[in-house]
């Protein structure tokens, strides 16, 4: 029993630290209210940004998905797991990307994580001729995707494209690899894409753009980052989450058919897993018609509409909102504690927001992090701000 003594041990003195994660157990569909231990509580903390995951159309395709090819796909895609509904998948977010990736071909995967694995450690796939260049502020599964690739790694500060072009310009690697989120989970602001890009251009490198926040949400169509930007090269390797925007679960990436091939062949956390249930891409089929139609383009509207509800609202004094063009908006509080009493306070008062420390975010800026759906009503919206700016005045 050591083993599990020194386990509690650790566990202990997270608690001790305040550090301890726990996790609220939801009774109801992920949407602007939910459920919590026969609570409701208007939601500011998913990834449902188009307030897609919990519609109805989307339940029934996968119900018809389900009935059509079963509960699982009963083997990895090279063995026998590839199915009609993933192939499908995989050619309509193809076509809907081919307006920024110059021959596009897309790859499914059952999550975001394992995409980021899949294709970093393939393209790189010869780690000593290979050299990565990271951004300060990367996802986790991105720097996972870079541990598993044991190639050499340089991290560039956030943002900075004058350093990582001073970076690229010392580098002798054949390959070189850019690696960025476009959207930054915990602040919202984006990535210098068209800057990064050109660099990559001229020094022959990659750019991998991980858009977990950005598809469906950002750009007229919803096509993210790159359409936002206006943005099309074969040196992007694109990567799209669709347990966000999209309301389901999976991702894909999408790139020239040269890469994706390569990736089929080479990458380890594409070949070695189980593919995942059709029923999810039959799920997703649906999910991208409604991103890609005009109903998707009023849910993204109504996204700008409450962060303006959001600002006019608010009225702060110490803490800040700063602006961010997404659906993430945090407001940043500073102090650890003061962070976790407000986010306490909000829930007391219907209100799920997740408070956010350090480590996750730099020292002294810890905060709420809110996020933003079309199943929002501007109401909503307003009420949080005004329960906000109670909790600030009375502290
Ligand atoms: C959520 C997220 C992922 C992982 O995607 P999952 O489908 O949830 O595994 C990858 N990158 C970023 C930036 C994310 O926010």
């Amino acid at each position: 029993m050591d083993l599990i003594r020194q386990l509690q041990g650790e566990l202990d003195g997270l608690a001790a630290r305040g550090l301890r994660r726990f996790r609220r157990t939801a009774n109801t569909a992920c949407g602007a209210r939910v459920n919590v231990g026969g609570r409701e509580l208007l939601a500011f903390c998913s990834n449902d940004y188009l307030g897609l995951a919990g519609d109805p159309r989307l339940a029934q395709a996968m119900a018809e998905g389900a009935s059509r090819y079963g509960a699982g796909s009963g083997a990895s895609h090279l063995i026998s797991g590839h199915s009609y509904a993933h192939e499908a998948l995989e050619q309509a977010l193809a076509a809907f990307l081919s307006p920024h990736v110059p021959q596009a071909r897309s790859l499914g995967f059952s999550t975001g994580y394992m995409a980021n694995l899949a294709l970093i450690a393939a393209l790189s796939a010869s780690a000593d001729e290979t050299e990565i260049f990271s951004e300060a502020l990367n996802h986790a599964s991105l720097i996972d995707g870079m541990r598993l690739a044991r190639a050499p790694l340089r991290v560039y500060p956030h943002g900075d494209a004058a350093a990582l072009a001073g970076m690229l310009a010392a580098s002798t690697a054949r390959t070189k690899l850019v690696v960025t989120d476009s959207v930054f989970s915990m602040d919202g602001d984006l990535a210098p894409l068209p800057r990064l890009l050109a660099l990559c251009e001229q020094y022959g490198a990659w750019l991998v753009v991980d858009d977990a926040h950005g598809f469906g949400v950002l750009g007229a169509g919803g096509r993210g980052a790159l359409e936002h930007f206006g943005l099309r090269s074969e040196h992007l390797v694109y990567m799209g989450t669709l347990g966000k925007a999209a309301g389901v679960a999976g991702a894909f990436v999408c790139a020239h058919e040269t890469v994706i091939e390569w990736m089929i062949q080479r990458a380890r956390p594409y070949i070695y897993t189980t593919a995942q249930p059709p029923a999810l891409a039959h799920a997703l089929l649906a999910s991208l018609r409604i991103i890609d139609s005009p109903e998707g383009a009023q849910r993204r509207a109504r996204l700008g509409e409450l962060a303006g509800v959001l600002s006019e609202t608010l009225a702060l004094r110490a803490w800040r909102l700063p602006p961010s063009p997404t659906a993430i908006q945090p407001i940043i509080i500073g102090d650890n504690d003061a962070a976790m009493r407000a986010a306490a306070r909000l829930y007391e008062s219907g209100f799920w927001v997740p408070a956010i420390r350090p480590p996750t975010v730099p020292a002294g800026t810890a905060r709420l992090r809110l996020t933003l759906s079309a199943a929002h009503e501007p109401d909503d919206v307003a009420a949080l701000a005004r329960a906000v700016n109670g909790i600030e005045s009375g502290s």
